[in-house]
């Protein structure tokens, strides 16, 4: 089988991770990575911080650190909170970092021998006032494409387009009407990929057609070049003797950290042959639908820009935004659940739970509600799944001391639950491979529905004769919904796998195993107690997020 390459888009070294962040991006491609993890191929899960930017560097200014600085802190705390929501990467790096600068100089050099590169005069913005250039965020007014105000001069968030000539202009940092002044920057020439993006977006298949259908509504409007130079201190330095006041544009260089990141990890455990092996890999690039443009057009041209040195994604899995109580998440207003916050009140698993639970694998946003939150972790995780794991093991405590019992010939009901086993990692494992994960978690929520009528039509309470056949069978869906679970809550996964006593690690158990009654007669139970905790919404202080 081939490696499998996964890269989560980078967050920016700049604020706190929060749930829109998770739902789009980092839950998707880690229960993919984790799934994975259990057919022993090898997978490589990458990350970064995006370090630069106009706006990491207005905000150190404000502080008054240096960038490095800044950018340190927003790291650790990213890292802290992921290790806390157990995304587990293989790999974390920064576009800062030096391997990053030299491949993205590499790749630059090599787009002007090709000649992809040309050198223009640019007006550019410059508040006198402040006495500088101003790109991208430094720059608010009017996206000329839908009107929309306030936004971006790098990208309207409303529809989702770079805005080239930003209509009514102020200065972000006095509100002044900023001058212009000529600069000479250096242009890709976006424009002539036009139809080699085409035919790749309309060629490959793996891409999601609601999202390619409208990238190629933007190629038929006319791409424009893309400026990939930014007057500022803080960036990638331009290898160009006359470029040293300047640094490429973050979205020149950020991709490229997806490769850069995957060459460091191999050459720090000694491997060279980075550049084969993401040849040879199948490669996955998740982002949330706010970066399509940059995803779908400006990282495959630059790959293809350099002859596909470096092979194009096979998947880009997008996601939609997630919207709490029905408004769009705003960092700038405040109206958003930092990750951090939500993991003082709730226990990871219930955050990755839910979100896996109603986040589909489409544009489509999707919508976080306390209510309905607590409602799905009290009634499906906790009443379906959790009840019928610690039900089955409380009644091999009390009625077997602890010993899973030694079953006899299977009845009607036995031999339909036993197929029912049978065929759960397949039905469970197509859908996670297919990037469905909600409609894997519903395949394992109405797997466990079947293990609780089982078990209550059985009622092993009453019926002595059939109620080792029924222990024996309950013990061993436990086992499957541990493998099953691992990639969602991996954290009570082990739990589980400690509960039954199992050696081995629940992480890379192989996944077919899920299928098979992997737990013998007489093998000794360990230590049980209920895995999950009810909500009780009386008992929460939700006030941070109440909807005026
Ligand atoms: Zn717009
Ligand atoms: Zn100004």
């Amino acid at each position: 089988m081939k490696s499998l390459i996964i890269t989560s888009a980078l967050p920016y070294a700049n604020g706190e991770i929060h749930l829109g962040h998770i739902a789009s991006t980092y839950l998707p491609a880690d229960i993919f990575t984790r799934y994975w993890r259990h057919f022993g191929r090898e997978v490589y899960h990458l990350c970064a911080t995006d370090d630069f930017g106009t706006p990491i560097l207005i905000n150190a200014e404000k502080e008054s650190i240096t960038p490095q600085q800044y950018v340190k802190t927003w790291r650790d705390c990213d890292l802290k909170d992921f290790r806390s929501l157990d995304i587990s990467f293989d790999y974390f790096s920064q576009t800062s970092s030096e391997k990053n600068i030299q491949l993205t100089q590499q790749i630059f050099n090599k787009l002007c021998n090709n000649g992809h590169i040309y050198e223009k005069d640019v007006i550019q913005f410059y508040c006198e006032f402040d006495k500088k250039f101003l790109p991208d965020r430094y720059v608010m007014g009017k996206c000329p494409f839908c009107f929309s105000e306030n936004q971006y001069s790098d990208l309207c968030e409303n529809c989702g387009r770079v805005p080239d000539k930003i209509l009514e202009p102020r200065c972000r940092i006095c509100g002044r009407v900023p001058v212009k002044k000529t600069s000479k920057h250096y242009f890709f020439r976006l424009s002539t990929f036009s139809r080699q993006l085409r035919d790749w977006l309309t060629t490959n298949h793996n891409l999601q057609s609601d999202v390619t259908s409208y990238v190629l509504k933007w190629i038929d409007e006319g791409l424009v070049d893309w400026d990939i130079t930014r007057d500022l201190s803080w960036g990638v330095p331009i290898p160009r003797k006359e470029a040293t006041e300047q640094v490429f544009y973050g979205w020149f260089d950020n991709h490229i950290c997806y490769i850069s990141s995957f060459l460091s990890f191999l050459e720090e455990s000694g491997d060279n042959n980075g550049k084969e092996i993401w040849n040879s890999s199948e490669i996955f690039h998740f982002i949330g639908k706010d970066i399509v443009y940059h995803h779908y057009l400006f990282l495959p041209a630059i790959r293809m820009g350099i002859e596909y040195e470096y092979k194009l994604p096979d998947y880009i899995p997008t996601r939609g935004h997630l919207m709490l109580s029905n408004r769009k998440i705003s960092k700038s207003r405040g109206w958003y659940i930092g990750l951090r916050d939500f993991l003082q009140l709730f226990p990871s698993d219930y955050v990755r739970f839910y979100l896996a639970r109603v986040t589909p694998y489409s544009q489509t946003d999707i919508n976080f509600d306390w209510d309905v939150f607590i409602e799905r972790i009290n009634n499906e995780l906790i009443a379906n799944i959790g009840n019928f794991i610690h039900r089955t093991l409380s009644f091999i405590r009390t009625a077997f001391d602890g010993i899973v019992p030694e079953p006899s010939a299977y009845d009607d009901i036995d031999i339909a639950i036993v197929n029912r086993i049978s065929g759960i990692s397949k039905i469970v494992g197509a859908a996670i491979s297919n990037n469905e994960i909600e409609k894997a978690m519903r395949e394992i929520l109405e797997f466990s529905t079947a293990l609780n009528r089982y078990f209550q039509k059985k009622e092993p309470w009453q019926n002595r004769q059939t109620s080792p056949n029924t222990l024996y069978i309950s013990a061993n869906a436990v086992h499957s919904l541990g493998i099953l679970l691992e990639p969602f809550i991996p954290n009570s996964a082990e739990r589980i796998w400690d509960q039954l006593n199992l050696t081995g690690n629940v992480h890379n158990q192989e996944w077919s195993r899920a299928s098979r009654l992997g737990m013998s007669a007489h093998h000794k139970i360990g230590e049980i107690q209920p895995l999950f905790e009810k909500i009780e919404k009386r008992k929460l202080n939700l006030d941070k997020w109440k909807v005026n």
